[in-house]
């Protein structure tokens, strides 16, 4: 593992003047921890895993040295070649991932004018609009690896000159199933190139990913960039009783924009039309919505028109909504991993979010464990007028009972009551 002080400024990582002053534009004024310790590794031109969750400043971490390479190696192949090549490719588990790394990409190369051409292409939209794109080849493609299968065997672009192959959250492709679509793409890759693998999580088909694929890789593993300015508290509530704080918490805080994840799409709708009679409007955003409905909801969510947006996990990874002050887990994800993915939606680039879990009965012994996977133990809180009742029903053996702190937990001993221990969470607080 590496271990580098973060320079003071994007000028000591080695970075061009069109860079910069895009930068700064951005106001970006000091690498994030990512950044500081990957753009050196990359421009040198080795491989490189980087453990790292969304809102680390990862995108602009791979990105930037890209673009750097493109711009610095002239002329560009979308000027020296034919035919429908790419020089970096970038493959992302999502659409939304997709066009969003796409876009950053664009915004930091305007001073570029135009020079390097960088293209996103996933499924659930016309694949003929994406076939047009990318006639006469791409210096940078953005894909979902299902959809650009289907755009290599339609002729429509040829990976045999990709330079640099970045992996965007590896982690969640490969728990979404892309194993297959992954290893075809992998072979029609030239066998010289820089690959640049970053994961939140590294469970183990990750690790067999980074055996296999990479040469001599820079390891980079940050101890949870935002952890700082994440706040993670949880609530213990009656069963029956977690729409009736939902709505309560939400009313009394009036977040600016809130995310509620839920675990089914069916769910989605069944808590925005129970939270409606109650007075809050919510919209949802999940994957039985046609791609232009998910794009019009999650702009309008970004763009401060919604206040409350309830989705699946497929908004936990990757999305980047600026300043999110709240993620709320009304369900609690099944994976510890995605609880990571889910509370990561808040606190980005150095902004205090507030990830709240709501958990009754059920939920205690599965928190135990996202806990426990995730290396956090939370304090179980009580929200004032939601008290739990005094013995938790259901918390079967020890192990299980819910203020229970972990084995070895140096804490005083614990009391079979929820009161005893929880903070009470008053309503002005
Ligand atoms: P990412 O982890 O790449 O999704 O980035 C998270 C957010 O941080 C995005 O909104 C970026 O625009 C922003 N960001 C990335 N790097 C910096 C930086 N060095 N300074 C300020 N904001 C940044």
């Amino acid at each position: 593992m590496t271990s580098i002080t973060t320079p003071a400024n994007f000028t000591e990582l080695g970075l061009i003047p069109p860079l910069l002053a895009r930068l700064t534009e951005l106001e970006y004024l000091q690498p994030t921890p990512i950044q500081a310790q990957a753009i050196p590794s990359i421009l040198a031109g080795g491989d490189l895993i980087a453990g790292a969750n969304t809102g680390s400043g990862k995108t602009a971490a791979f990105a930037l040295p890209i673009l750097q390479h493109l711009h610095t190696q002239k002329p560009l192949s979308s000027k020296s070649s034919k035919g429908n090549y790419v020089t970096g490719l970038i493959l992302v588990p999502t659409r939304e991932l997709a066009k969003q790394v796409a876009d950053s990409i664009k915004s930091y190369a305007v001073h570029f004018n135009g020079e390097v051409k960088t293209t996103a292409v996933f499924g659930g939209v016309s694949a003929n609009t994406q076939m047009l794109a990318l006639r006469g080849g791409t210096d940078i493609l953005v894909a979902t690896p299902g959809r650009l299968l289907d755009l290599i065997s339609s002729n429509a672009i040829k990976l045999d000159r990709v330079k640099t192959l970045v992996l965007d959250e590896a982690d969640r492709m490969l728990s979404l199933g892309f194993t297959e679509e992954l290893s075809a793409l992998l072979a029609l890759l030239p066998k010289k190139k820089q690959i640049l693998l970053f994961s939140a999580t590294f469970p183990e088909e990750v690790q067999a990913l980074t055996q296999e694929l990479l040469n001599d890789p820079v390891e980079i593993q940050l101890q949870s960039a935002d952890a700082s300015t994440l706040v993670q508290r949880v609530f213990t509530v009656n069963k029956g009783q977690k729409t009736a704080l939902l709505a309560s918490l939400i009313k009394q805080h009036q977040w600016r924009q809130a995310l509620i994840f839920v675990n089914a799409k069916n769910s989605c709708n069944h808590l925005a039309e129970k939270l409606s009679k109650r007075g809050i409007s919510a919209q949802v955003f999940h994957g039985d919505k046609g791609q232009a409905a998910r794009t019009r909801v999650l702009d309008a969510f970004k763009a401060g028109e919604i206040e409350v947006l309830i989705a699946t996990d497929i908004a936990a990874r990757g999305l980047d909504i600026e300043k999110l002050p709240v993620v709320i887990n009304f369900d609690l994800p099944r994976s510890p991993a995605d609880y990571m993915h889910r509370i990561g939606r808040s606190g980005r680039a150095g902004e205090v979010g507030l990830a709240l879990s709501l958990i009754d009965v059920d939920d205690y012994h599965h928190f135990k464990v996202i806990e426990k996977k995730n290396k956090i133990w939370l304090e179980r809180e009580q929200v004032a007028g939601f008290e739990v009742a005094e013995v938790i029903s259901g918390a079967s053996s020890a192990a299980d009972k819910p203020m229970a702190k972990p084995e070895g937990s140096a804490k005083k001993k614990h009391k079979n009551k929820v009161q005893i221990n929880a903070h009470i969470w008053r309503r002005n607080s």
